[in-house]
């Protein structure tokens, strides 16, 4: 019988739970023993996951739902039996708007992102002018940029559809979603199908439809807006997922209220926490964001630690707020709305989240939810409570019309907790990958690398528990070290 092999995992949120899981089936399949140890700052598990009940409303602190084109979190949800747990967005306001002017404007059907993918509702939109609409056109004629390398979005979205494009559509759209600065944001990291159709069909336009003609309708279906169509969440919200990987592992030890000060190498690996506990361990994966894994990792590698502080993250909130229908004028016939930073607003988004999921609302009442913060809005992250949820229900009054004040709100602050993706991201991660080979029994898993959504977090923490399971059994090492090494991270 093998000796028992120690993990410690750093990290409660998704992407720790996630590794600690599939060591367990990997452990259960192969039947070798391994003791895990999953270390927790907080009280709670889950990290940004965060859903809670009052009044009958059912409130999402964080994510609030995982897109299925991205099959891990489904794929997940499959093998964990919470399928049946599975709720889709609500079929008749598949739909979503953009502050203009003044008003909630809605989004063309078949616009993804930055481009149209159907001619008709584009031309009759109101959303763009005659000038706007007719430069978008151009961009089927426009050359593919010269030589490869990265682009930030922002000068894609520029150089492809002009620069109204991109302030009042793709920048509000895409803020919705990385809460970043679309000047800095790579477009390789967070958008490569849109590089892929310049590069491929020589136009995003053109490559949209050839996607929907090849039937990959993805992109763009009957909805309208960021990709609505394809979010999914749970019946119970999205602490259902965290809450169930938990109960699914009772051999694992889950120690909360427990924050890791240092991680210390030496033969094996020493994992020292606040209380003044010392652990050893033959593997470490830290599965934080970058941020804080730089600080564990200063002393033992401190090159890889420099790196990881170079990733960028920034603060978001979110604010719950409960009304009652009747004192809400807008038709609310949608899933929620973004607004442009140029227009110096003081929210990124709004979600409808009881129309957007069923049962987010008793009888008669609406929950809606704004999103606060990120790259071009850290002012209203910096302020105090009460003065967030006064001005987040005064932006509301100015956009939805809403005289009355909200029924009761919920703050969650979730400080730098978005990575932001910038122009040379993959290099950078690359980089951090090759000197991770330099440490055994070191893996990292997390938003940081390569995705920000849940989905990505388990993709990321799936690789590293293969990873770590291959580094443990070594009779079950990939052949090749170079594909061995590329896997640590989690990442290929
Ligand atoms: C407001 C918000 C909305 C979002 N919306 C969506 C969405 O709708 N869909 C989507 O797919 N994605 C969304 N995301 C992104 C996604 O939710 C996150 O990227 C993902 O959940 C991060 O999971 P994680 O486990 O990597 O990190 P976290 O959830 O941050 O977990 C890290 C954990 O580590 C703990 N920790 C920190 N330091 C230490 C330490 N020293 N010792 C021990 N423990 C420590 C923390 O307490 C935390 O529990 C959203 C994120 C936010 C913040």
């Amino acid at each position: 019988m093998a000796t028992s092999k120690k993990v410690i995992i750093i990290g409660g949120g998704i992407s720790g739970l996630a590794t600690a899981y599939h060591l367990s089936e990997l452990v259960r399949r192969r039947s070798f023993p391994l003791e895990v140890t999953l270390l927790e700052a907080k009280p709670r598990l889950g990290g940004v996951i965060e859903t809670r009940s009052q009044e009958g409303f059912l409130l999402e602190g964080g994510p609030d739902s995982f897109i299925s084109e991205k099959p891990a979190a489904l794929e997940l949800s499959k093998r964990l039996g919470i399928t049946q747990e599975v709720t889709g967005t609500n079929e008749k306001f598949r739909r979503s708007f953009i502050y203009k002017n003044g008003k909630l404007v809605r989004v063309p059907e078949g616009f993804y992102l930055i481009a149209p993918s159907q001619i008709q509702a584009f031309i009759q939109t109101p959303l763009l002018d005659l000038a706007t609409k007719l430069r978008m056109g151009c961009e089927l004629f426009i050359p593919k940029r010269p030589g490869g390398g990265d682009e930030s979005v922002g000068s894609f979205v520029r150089r492809r559809f002009g620069e109204t494009t991109l302030r009042e559509v793709a920048q509000p759209m895409i803020g919705g979603i990385y809460t970043a600065d679309p000047e800095r944001l790579s477009l390789e990291a967070t958008l490569p199908q849109f590089l892929e159709m310049e590069r491929h069909y020589g136009s995003v336009i053109r490559g949209l439809f050839a996607r929907k003609k090849l039937g990959k309708k993805n992109a763009s279906r009957a909805a309208s807006g960021p990709r609505y169509s394809l979010f999914l969440s749970y019946k119970e919200g999205m602490e259902t997922l965290t809450r169930k990987i938990v109960s699914k592992l009772p051999e694992v030890q889950f120690k909360v209220s427990s924050p890791v000060t240092k991680i210390r190498h030496a033969v094996r690996w020493e994992v020292v926490t606040q209380q003044g506990g010392v652990l050893d361990a033959d593997v470490v994966c830290v599965a934080l964001p970058a941020q804080q894994a730089a600080r564990l990792l200063a002393e033992p590698a401190p090159s890889l630690s420099r790196d990881l502080a170079a990733i960028p993250y920034e603060s978001v909130a979110t604010v719950n707020l409960a009304y009652r229908r009747q004192d809400i004028p807008h038709s609310l016939e949608g899933f929620g709305f973004v607004v442009p930073a140029f227009t110096r607003r003081k929210i990124v988004a709004c979600s409808f989240s009881s129309v957007k999921f069923a049962g987010r609302a008793p009888e008669g009442m609406v929950l809606l939810r704004a999103f606060v913060g990120g790259a071009l809005h850290r002012e209203v992250y910096a302020l105090e409570d009460e003065a967030m949820v006064r001005t987040v229900t005064e932006e509301l009054r100015h956009y939805l019309g809403v005289e009355v004040p909200p029924v009761f709100t919920s703050l969650n602050r979730y400080p730098q907790s978005m990575p932001q993706y910038q122009v040379g991201h993959l290099s950078h991660v690359a980089s951090i990958r090759s000197q991770l080979a330099v440490f055994p029994g070191l893996y990292l898993a997390g938003n940081a690398y390569n995705g920000i959504g849940v989905p990505d977090c388990i993709k990321s923490a799936e690789f590293a528990a293969d990873a770590i399971m291959k580094y443990v059994r070594p009779e079950h090492a990939p052949k090749s070290l170079a594909s061995f090494h590329s896997r640590r991270l989690g990442l290929s």
